[in-house]
């Protein structure tokens, strides 16, 4: 398994931990090499990340991918900060867009469709209005 460079393979882990719901320390946090460990002391899942020789691609070199804990449920993940929230937010509006378009176009256009209803259904009572605070 490849990144393209440390910040997407330490994003990864990230995303990876707070899915599957445990914590993780990194024993090195390099821009070269990134060593994680389970949080649980007793338990050997570890995963270590190392920068090949193109000086920026980073390549899954060693793991242990089970856990001997049984991780942190019901609890906060420490790793899912004030940090963190945002961007993923911010990744997931983009694909919702990418899917359904832009909420502000769709805002935008809204006038006009009603004027489209209008002009094609003779009697229509339908119409269209904006909120001045949240506009
Ligand atoms: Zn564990």
């Amino acid at each position: 398994m490849q990144w393209p460079i440390v910040f997407d393979a330490r994003k990864y882990y990230r995303n990876f931990a707070i899915i599957w719901k445990f914590h993780y320390m990194h024993i090195k946090n390099e821009s070269i090499k990134l060593r994680m460990k389970c949080f649980d002391p007793k338990c050997k899942w570890l995963a270590f990340v190392s920068r090949l020789n193109d000086e920026h691609t980073m390549e899954l070199k060693g793991y242990h991918f089970e856990h001997d804990c049984k991780g942190k449920l019901g609890s906060g993940n420490k790793l899912a900060n004030a940090q963190w929230v945002p961007n993923e937010v911010e990744d997931v509006t983009i694909c919702i867009e990418r899917i359904v378009g832009s909420y502000d176009m769709g805002y935008n256009v809204l006038p006009e469709l009603n004027v489209q209803i209008l002009l094609s259904n003779h009697n229509s009572i339908s119409s269209t209005s904006t909120d001045g605070v949240t506009k």
